[in-house]
C-alpha cells in the first residue's frame, strides 16, 4: 500500500498489547480473590465468590468474593481500630507511605494498565496514557498534601472510617481520587469497587501490602452494591460516605444515611454540554468532540454528551464530524491503534441500545457510520443524534455510551439557556477563537469544570464535582481535602443550645412592667413577612404569639406557609444584580448595614431582652457581636477568592468561588439576632440570594431588621424572611427545587427531615446534627467555613502558554 493511501484510508495494521503479564497475574492468583481486610486475604463469609469477564470477548477472567454484611462489619472494625495510630501517625510518616505507593504503582503500570483493560474493555492506549498516569498524580499530589496538613489545614482533622464506593468506568482512577486525600488526611478506609471491574483495586491492594501500609487503614470488600455496598452506607462506625456513580443511587444513600451525621459527598451523573460557536477552529472543535464523547466508550460522567452548535455552521460541522466518526476504529481495546473499546458489560450496552432507540421513535435524526464493529463483544458504534427537540429524553437522560446528541442555537443567550437546560452541573466545554466570549459564557453556565477549548482535562490539583443532580463536594484540588477533614472545633461544640442566661427573679418585676406596657403599646402590630424588598401579609392569613422567657406574651408574628416560601423563592431569584456585583461593592452594603445597626443598638438590645429576658448588658453584648461580624464579612468580601492552578501543561485552571445560588437559611434560636447575623451575612457576602426562616421563638430580631436592609442600600430580593414554624417551613425549603441549598441550625430530627427531603433535588445542606455552637465566640460563631458552605468552586480551564 502507498503512503498516500495510508494517509487517505487511516488504514494501518494492528498493534496489540500483549494480555501475558496480566493472564500470568491472574493465574498465580489461581483466578480467584478473596476480601482484603486488616490486611488479610480473608474468606467471604458467604463463601460466595462473583465473575469478571472481559467485556471485549466476554472471556471468564477471574473470580472475586460477594461480601456481606458481617464482612463489612469486620472491615469496619478493622478500619476503626487502625484509626488512632494512623491519623497520629503524622502527615510526613503518611506522606511516605503516599509516596511509596505512587512509585510501586508507576513501576507496575503496564500491568495495571493491560488489567484495566481487560476488566473494562476500554482501550489500552487510555488505560496506559490516562487513567493510571492520572493516578500516579494523585497519590504524589496527595503525599504533599498529607506532609503539609500541620501547617496549611491546621485548623482540620481528620474525619475518621471512610466508606467508599465506586463505579466501574474509571475503576482504578476513582480508586485514587478516594483513596489519596482520605489517607493522606490521616483517615482510614473500606472500599467497595463496582462488581464489573473490581480487579485493579485488588491489585491495589497487593501494593498497600508491598510498602507495608499498617493493617486496617485501607480495606476492600468487593461484592454487590445492593448488599455489601448498603452495608457499609449503613454501618455505625462510619464516619463518611463518598460514593461516585449513579444519581439515583446517590440519591438512596442520601436518604438511608439523613440525619446520622455521617459527611457524605456525591460525584453523580451528567449531560454535559459541548458548546460550539461560528468563530470556533472546527477542526479542533471536531477533535474535541472526539474525546468528549468517544472517550471509554463516552461512559464518561462528565463526558460532552449534548453538542450545542451556532446554527450558522450547523450544516458544515455535521459533515465534518460524519466524515470522522467513520474514521474511528472501534474494536479489540488491547490495539494500541483503537480509538474505541467494548462497552463494560452487556446489561449498559442493552441500556444504551434502549435509549437509542427510543430517540428514533421520539423522531430525532440518527447517523452511525459504517464501521466495523467486532461481533463477538460489546461493542457499540459511534452514534450521533441530530434535530432533537429540548424535551426528547435523550436530550435529557444521561446515557453513558457512545451517543452525542446535537442541537443548534443562534444567539449566546440561547446557547447559555440550552446548556443550563439540564437537571445535571457537571461540565461544560466551550469552543470559540473569541477569549471574550468564552469567558463571558464560563461564569453563566452552571457546572463544576468549565473547559475551553478543550475537553476532559483532569489534574490533582484541580477540584472536580458538579452542581444539582450531579452532586456536591469536590475531588482534588485543596477544596477535596475538606470532604476528609472536619474543623478541630467540632470537638468543642455543645450538645444542647447556649443560652443566654434569663434575668434573676428579683429583677422581673421591672422587666414585667416594662413588657405590659409594650404590649398594650404594640396590640396592632403584627409583623408581616419580608418578601422581596416589602413587608407582605402572610398567605394563610394566621399569625403566631410570640411569649417571652417566662412565657409570657410578648407580640404576634404572622406564620409563614409553603405559599409564602415560594413568594420568597420568586423574589430571590428574580433579584439579578447582587451576585453580579464586586466584592468590593457587596462589602460597602455590609459595612452600610452595620452602621445602620450600630446605630440603633440601643432598641436592638432592648428587643433582645423582652423576647429572652436577658440582661441588657449581655444583650447589648449580643448587639456589640453582631456589629461585628457583619464586619468580618464585610472584610472577607473582597477577600475570599479564587486560585490559579498550574495543572496540566499549556493549561491555567481557574479555580473561582461562585454563590450557591439562592440559598435558605433556618436560624438558631439561642440568639436571636446574632444567630440571624452569623448564618444570613456570610451567605449573602458570598453574592447569594436568601430566604430565612429566623428564630421560631425570638423572631423580632429579624423582623426589625427589615428597616435596616431598605435603609442600607440592600437590593429587594436579596433577603427574604418568612416567619413562622421553623421545622414546618424549613421542610418546604428542602422539597423546593429552586433553592440551590440549605443551611439548617436546629434539632437532631430538623435536620434528619431535612437531609431525607434535600435528596430529591440534590441540594446542598450543612446542618448542625444536634450540635450547638457558642454564637458569641469568634472562633465558633464565624470564620472561613461559612463561606466555604456559601460558595461552589468552578474550575475554568483555559488554554495558556499553548
Ligand atoms: P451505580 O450507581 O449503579 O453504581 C456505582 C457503585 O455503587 C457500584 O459500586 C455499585 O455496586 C454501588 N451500588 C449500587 N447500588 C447501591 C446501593 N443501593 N447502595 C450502595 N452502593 C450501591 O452506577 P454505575 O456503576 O452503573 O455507574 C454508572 C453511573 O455512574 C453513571 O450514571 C455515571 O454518570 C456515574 N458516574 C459519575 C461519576 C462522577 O464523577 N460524577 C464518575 C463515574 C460514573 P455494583 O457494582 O454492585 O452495582
Amino acid at each position: 500500500m502507498e503512503i498516500k493511501e495510508i494517509f487517505d484510508t487511516m488504514v494501518y495494521g494492528p498493534a496489540p498489547e500483549s494480555a501475558a503479564p496480566a493472564v500470568d497475574y491472574l493465574e498465580s492468583h489461581n483466578r480467584t480473590f478473596d476480601l482484603f481486610i486488616n490486611g488479610e486475604w480473608t474468606k467471604p463469609s458467604s463463601k460466595k465468590y462473583m465473575e469478571s469477564h472481559n467485556p471485549a470477548n466476554k472471556e471468564l477472567l477471574a473470580k472475586f468474593a460477594e461480601a456481606d454484611e458481617k464482612d463489612v462489619d469486620k472491615a469496619v472494625k478493622a478500619a476503626k481500630d487502625a484509626l488512632p495510630k494512623w491519623s497520629a501517625l503524622g502527615g510526613f510518616e503518611r506522606a511516605k507511605y503516599l509516596y511509596a505507593i505512587a512509585r510501586q504503582i508507576q513501576k507496575h503500570s503496564r500491568l495495571f494498565a493491560v488489567l484495566e483493560t481487560l476488566d473494562n474493555g476500554k482501550p489500552i492506549r487510555e488505560t496506559r496514557d490516562i487513567d493510571i498516569p492520572i493516578v500516579v498524580r494523585h497519590f504524589y499530589h496527595h503525599a504533599g498534601w498529607a506532609k503539609l496538613m500541620e501547617t496549611e489545614l491546621r485548623d482540620y482533622k481528620e474525619v475518621g472510617v471512610i466508606g467508599q464506593i465506586i463505579p466501574w468506568n474509571f475503576p482504578l482512577m476513582m480508586l485514587a481520587w478516594k483513596v489519596a486525600p482520605a489517607l493522606a488526611m490521616g483517615n482510614t478506609v473500606v472500599l467497595k469497587p463496582a462488581e464489573y471491574t473490581s480487579l485493579t483495586a485488588l491489585l491495589f491492594a497487593e501494593i498497600c501490602e508491598k510498602v507495608g501500609l499498617p493493617k486496617g487503614v485501607f480495606n476492600i470488600v468487593t461484592g454487590k452494591g445492593t448488599v455489601a455496598g448498603t452495608a457499609l452506607v449503613n454501618h455505625k462506625d462510619v464516619n463518611k460516605v463518598a460514593f461516585t456513580g449513579s444519581t439515583n443511587v446517590g440519591k438512596i444513600i442520601r436518604r438511608e444515611i439523613a440525619g446520622s451525621g455521617k459527611k457524605i459527598s456525591l460525584e453523580l451523573g451528567g449531560k454535559s454540554p459541548f458548546i460550539v460557536f461560528e468563530d470556533a477552529d472546527m477542526d479542533s472543535a471536531i477533535e474535541g468532540i472526539v474525546d468528549a464523547i468517544w472517550f471509554n466508550q463516552g461512559q464518561v460522567c462528565c463526558a460532552g454528551s449534548r453538542l450545542l452548535v451556532q446554527e450558522s455552521i450547523a450544516e458544515k460541522f455535521y459533515a465534518k464530524l460524519k466524515d470522522r466518526m467513520g474514521k474511528l476504529r472501534v474494536g479489540n481495546p488491547m490495539d494500541k491503534a483503537i480509538d474505541m473499546g467494548a462497552i463494560v458489560d452487556e446489561t449498559q450496552f442493552k441500556t444504551i441500545d434502549k435509549l437509542v432507540k427510543l430517540g428514533i421513535s421520539e423522531g430525532c435524526e440518527i447517523y452511525q457510520a459504517k464501521n466495523a464493529v467486532p461481533k463477538n463483544g460489546f461493542y457499540y458504534p459511534p452514534t450521533l443524534f441530530t434535530d432533537v427537540s429540548t424535551s426528547a429524553t435523550i436530550a435529557q437522560e444521561e446515557i453513558f455510551g457512545p451517543v452525542l446528541v446535537a442541537m443548534t442555537f443562534r444567539s449566546h443567550n440561547e446557547a447559555v439557556a440550552l446548556a443550563n437546560n439540564s437537571r445535571y452541573g457537571l461540565a461544560a466545554s466551550i469552543w470559540t477563537e473569541n477569549i471574550n466570549l468564552a469567558l463571558d459564557i464560563a461564569p453563566k453556565v452552571k457546572a463544576g469544570a468549565v473547559w475551553i477549548n478543550c475537553t476532559n482535562q483532569f489534574d490533582a490539583s484541580a477540584g472536580f464535582g458538579g452542581y444539582r443532580e450531579s452532586g456536591f463536594g469536590r475531588e482534588g484540588g485543596k477544596e477535596g481535602l475538606y470532604e476528609y477533614t472536619k474543623p478541630k472545633i467540632e470537638d468543642e461544640f455543645s450538645s444542647k443550645p447556649i443560652i443566654p442566661k434569663a434575668i434573676k427573679s428579683s429583677l422581673r418585676q421591672a422587666q414585667t412592667e416594662k413588657k405590659s406596657r409594650s404590649i398594650l403599646e404594640d396590640i396592632d402590630r403584627t409583623s408581616k413577612l419580608y418578601i422581596g424588598g416589602k413587608q407582605a401579609r402572610p398567605d394563610g392569613g394566621y399569625s403566631l404569639n410570640v411569649l417571652n422567657a417566662f412565657g409570657e406574651y410578648i407580640g404576634e408574628v404572622s406564620e409563614g406557609n409553603r405559599k409564602d416560601i415560594r413568594n420568597a423563592v420568586e423574589a430571590a431569584h428574580a433579584e439579578k444584580s447582587w451576585a453580579g456585583m464586586t466584592g468590593h461593592a457587596r462589602a460597602q452594603i455590609l459595612y452600610y448595614i452595620a452602621e445602620n445597626l450600630a446605630i440603633r443598638s440601643e432598641e436592638f438590645a432592648e428587643r433582645i431582652v423582652e423576647m429572652t429576658n436577658q440582661s441588657l448588658e449581655s444583650a447589648q453584648e449580643e448587639v456589640e457581636k453582631s456589629i461585628e461580624r457583619i464586619y468580618t464579612y464585610a472584610a472577607f468580601a473582597d477577600k475570599y477568592d479564587g486560585q490559579a492552578h498550574s495543572t496540566v501543561q499549556r493549561m491555567v485552571t481557574l479555580a473561582m468561588p461562585e454563590a450557591v445560588g439562592v440559598m435558605g437559611i433556618v436560624c438558631p434560636d439561642e440568639n436571636p439576632l446574632l444567630g440571624f447575623i452569623s448564618t444570613v451575612i456570610p451567605a449573602i457576602a458570598m453574592g447569594n440570594n436568601v430566604v430565612v426562616i429566623p428564630s421560631e421563638k425570638h423572631p423580632f430580631s429579624a423582623t426589625d431588621f427589615y428597616q435596616i436592609l431598605e435603609t442600607s442600600d440592600v437590593p429587594a430580593g436579596t433577603v427574604n424572611i418568612v416567619t413562622g414554624h421553623k421545622d414546618e417551613l424549613a421542610k418546604e425549603m428542602a422539597k423546593h427545587y429552586n433553592i440551590d441549598g440549605v443551611w439548617y441550625f436546629g434539632t437532631k430530627e430538623g435536620c434528619k427531615d431535612i437531609e431525607f427531603l434535600a435528596a430529591d433535588s440534590m441540594k446542598r445542606t450543612w446542618l448542625n446534627f444536634g450540635k450547638y455552637r457558642n454564637w458569641l465566640d469568634n472562633v465558633q460563631g464565624e470564620g472561613e467555613e461559612f463561606l466555604r458552605h456559601a460558595t461552589e468552586i468552578k474550575n475554568i480551564w483555559i488554554p495558556y502558554g499553548a
